[in-house]
């Protein structure tokens, strides 16, 4: 089936968009009409750091429309609006003691894209769906149903940056109502987390950044206290002010080294 896509021709050239086969559906696939797709920073990783291998089609946070199923898809169907998330492979050991995003074939599954230049088919797709393209072939695995009054537009970045910044807290911090946390760093991924803090209950939300209207936006969606870093910043210090003996909690989302230690 022919489709267009943002396909990434060389490493670090902007996308051009252009028509790519898509292949035949498989058994537990599903054919999606994308109707909007977030941005992560792994798309840009993936297009300007030779993540994957060019020509390729990036895009990880799809949302859209079922138009097709294969043949051993039951519990969904054409018509239902959908988020599509990472791809894991449902059978590893990993997988199959409910920890999906720790899949055993995680890479192989995710961090690939190629396009066959004979035949001009996505033969493998970033996080199992190349989502910067009309239509996304994915494995029922990937895919989330949601409920048709849901803006796709906003649910599409739910595959990726929400629900790592969310789940960070609600599901491995598990942040006890009234402790204290600060998270470095508020994009989409600290933001999330901020928000998923406020509805753990915790009682002190520090966000950390260097950039003021972040911050702002970081207190309107539930941190109580925001620090702006800096060269001359002493983080640690102002955390004690705020909480009068320390966090909890701390979640990275910035990957500097600095931060971390
Ligand atoms: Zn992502
Ligand atoms: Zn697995």
């Amino acid at each position: 089936m022919k489709i267009q896509a943002a396909i990434t021709q060389e490493t670090g050239k902007p996308f051009e968009i252009s028509d790519v086969e898509l292949p035949e559906l498989g058994p537990k696939d599903v054919l999606i009409k994308v109707k909007a797709s977030g941005i992560c920073h792994t798309d840009v990783s993936g297009r300007d750091t030779g993540m994957v291998d060019p020509p390729a089609v990036l895009g990880h946070e799809g949302a859209g429309i079922i138009e097709e199923t294969g043949t051993e898809v039951t519990d969904l169907q054409k018509g239902d609006h959908v988020v599509v998330s990472f791809a894991s492979c449902g059978h590893c050991d990993n997988c199959m003691t409910g920890h999906p995003a720790h899949c055993r074939h995680y890479g192989e599954l995710n961090l690939n894209s190629h396009i066959d230049q004979d035949t001009n088919t996505l033969v493998s797709r970033f996080f199992g769906q190349s989502s910067f393209a009309t239509y996304s072939l994915v494995n029922q695995r990937n895919v989330v149903k949601i409920d048709e009054d849901m803006d796709l537009a906003l649910a599409a970045p739910l595959g990726c940056g929400l629900q790592t910044g969310a789940s960070s807290v609600l599901n491995v911090l598990k942040p006890e109502p009234g402790s204290s946390i600060a998270v470095y760093g508020v994009g989409a991924v600290g933001l999330s987390a901020i928000m998923a803090a406020k509805i753990a209950g915790c009682k002190n939300i520090i966000a950390v950044d260097l950039h003021e209207n972040r911050l702002e936006l970081a207190e309107e969606l539930g941190a109580t206290a925001s620090i702006k870093s800096g060269k001359d910043v002493n983080i640690a210090e102002k955390i004690q002010e705020i909480t009068g003996g320390g966090v909890q909690h701390a979640l990275d989302t910035t990957g500097v080294d600095m931060v971390v230690a």
